[in-house]
């Protein structure tokens, strides 16, 4: 398989947007190739700005991939970033789906923008539920896939059930599907199971996508990675915006890199309280199943989820109702919060009848 032939003919033939920076990069200190402002920016005269916003960003980040670099161990040129994984996932489709000709495939129970994102690039969706184990049906997905098939998507701890994916599986996939296998890892920080990010030499048709909006704690930031052969990225980095991560959040994502050590605090923390709040939930007669998770979640199956939803609701306490979801049926998605957020949620469910 050749990742090249994967591509859209329009994407194949595409001549790529050329930046300033792109067409110098050699050092100057006159810069008057943007139609920037030279002046500065407005920010300059505020207190505590140590930094000037005047001038484009690096279109390729390299500062930033170099300090995710050393944190990951993937070399830059198999790092692509998006603003948010949300991005990675449209330009997936926009790179390799012809639209209304090309069909993706999807394991529901499972995120829903994978099927929006189809649905804006007018690309067909086949759906292959997960087992009632919330595991991979192999056979089902073998007899869905077509030609036509560029992408499967796999979220592994999966959203909404929480449960990581056999890895036998999907390396079952990965060998057999001609097409590019996405394995969304947004939860992979909270799992046992390992990630997939040591094989990207075995398989050139992996991409691995991780986010800095959960573990890291920067969901407003909208910054998400996407792991995979040069040629993924480098048809990735054809297609997306030139600038597509601000200069502010290349700032902020290098400052939060150096704090490792606190998020690695909060996983074990929230891992914790996640297998505490397990427990007492287990416990109570309204619960009649707490799924075991992988993530920074819990799947639970109550007697009446949108009575119990609606009651939290009044307390002031938000929960995710998953009850009209097929295989979830009846169950709610509760995020860990802090100790303090988790006992309030204990002690209102304890009232709820
Ligand atoms: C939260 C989440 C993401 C993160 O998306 P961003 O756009 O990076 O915030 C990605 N995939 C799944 C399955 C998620 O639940």
């Amino acid at each position: 398989m050749d990742v090249n032939d994967l591509q859209r003919e329009n994407i194949k033939n595409l001549k790529p947007y050329s930046t300033a920076r792109d067409e110098y990069k050699g050092q100057a200190s006159v810069f008057l190739d943007a139609n920037e402002n030279g002046f500065g920016s407005p920010l300059d005269e505020l207190d505590g700005q140590t930094r000037s916003y005047n001038r484009y960003p690096d279109p390729l980040q390299l500062d930033l991939k170099e300090a995710i670099s050393k944190i990951k161990g993937v070399p830059i040129e198999n790092t692509f970033l998006g603003n948010g994984s949300d991005e990675a996932i449209d330009l997936l489709f926009r790179a390799f789906c012809e639209p209304g000709r090309d069909n993706v495939i999807v394991l529901p129970p499972t995120y829903g923008m994978y099927e929006v994102s189809a649905g804006i690039n007018n690309v067909e969706v086949r759906r292959v539920n997960l087992m009632p184990s919330y595991q991979l049906d192999l056979e089902g997905i073998a007899e869905a896939v077509d030609q036509h098939t560029k992408l499967i998507f796999i979220c592994s701890p999966n959203n909404p059930t929480g449960n990581s994916i056999v890895r036998a599986d999907i390396e079952t996939v990965l060998a057999n599907f001609k097409g590019l296998v996405v394995i969304d890892e947004a939860y992979i920080n909270y799992a046992k199971q390992k990630t997939f990010i040591q094989e990207l030499t075995e398989y050139p048709n992996l991409v691995v996508m991780q986010t800095f909006s959960k573990a890291w704690g920067l969901a407003a930031l909208r910054l998400g990675m996407a792991f995979a052969s040069q040629k993924v990225i480098d048809i990735l980095n054809k297609v997306k915006p030139p600038y597509n991560i601000n200069q502010a959040t290349q700032d902020i994502a290098l400052e939060a890199l150096k704090n490792v050590a606190q998020v690695n605090e909060w996983i074990r923390e929230t891992v914790a309280e996640r297998e505490q709040l397990s427990r007492d939930l287990e416990a109570l007669d309204t619960v009649q199943q707490v799924y075991p998770s992988d993530a920074n979640f819990i799947l639970a199956r109550v007697n009446d989820a949108k009575g119990t939803y609606d009651a939290l609701v009044d307390r002031g306490i938000i929960v995710r109702d998953r009850s009209k979801v097929a295989l979830c049926e009846g169950c709610l998605r509760i995020t860990i919060g802090t100790p303090e957020e988790n006992k309030t949620l204990l002690e209102a469910l304890k009232e709820i009848k």
